[in-house]
């Protein structure tokens, strides 16, 4: 299913996870009895399944479900796609801006389904790197487009709250394809988007 309900949480996976939030908070110090955290497993259980609902997404559908023929042969771009994952080393979030062009070779996608994509593969315990690649190949594969350009711009609170705690270092992502793997249509791109 492209669309899932997410209030639908299995209760399977809810009881399980919120059995082990409990045993990491009381791990961690706290008293799980305490009226503000008397819920709070079962919160973060749900929270955490909303956050990794991608694995139960198929991008190539949600594409496919929207392709259209269209001689239109020009650069499409949609920047500044909204962008909150949770890396994979941490559980932490990264944030922050994803970029996408396409040139169509013969079809053009339905424009909501580029930032639908990126959620599907963000939900997900990732790293940027991945996530880049994995955003890039499933438009290069499934649209077969003359060229693909996908650029991240990020902040991980891995490294802002905890480690080197660097709180205004942004990491910077970029994956191309066919003819943006040519130099001058690379940097068309990224002069139209601000870089
Ligand atoms: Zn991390």
């Amino acid at each position: 299913m492209p669309y899932k309900n997410i209030e639908d949480y299995s209760e399977t996976v809810t009881q399980g996870v919120k059995d082990r939030y409990k045993e990491i908070i009381e791990s961690l110090g706290e008293d799980t009895q305490r009226e503000g955290l008397l819920k709070t497993p079962e919160r973060a259980a749900k929270a955490m399944q909303f956050l990794t609902q991608g694995y139960e997404q198929d991008p190539v559908e949600i594409l496919t479900s929207a392709m259209f023929k269209e001689s239109y042969n020009e650069m499409v771009i949609v920047k500044d796609i909204e962008l909150y994952s949770l890396c994979e080393h941490h559980i932490l979030p990264f944030f922050g801006k994803v970029h996408i062009a396409y040139i169509p070779n013969g079809y053009i996608v339905g424009l909501s389904k580029l930032p639908r994509i990126v959620d599907v593969f963000a939900r997900r315990l990732q790293v940027q790197e991945r996530l880049t690649e994995q955003i890039l190949d499933c438009i290069n594969d499934t649209l077969k487009p003359q060229g693909v350009a996908v650029v991240i711009e990020a902040s991980h609170m891995c490294m802002m709250m905890r480690g080197v705690q660097k709180q205004n270092s942004i990491t910077t992502t970029s994956g191309f394809r066919g003819q943006f793997e040519k130099i001058e249509t690379r940097n068309e791109f990224l002069k139209l988007i601000g870089k």
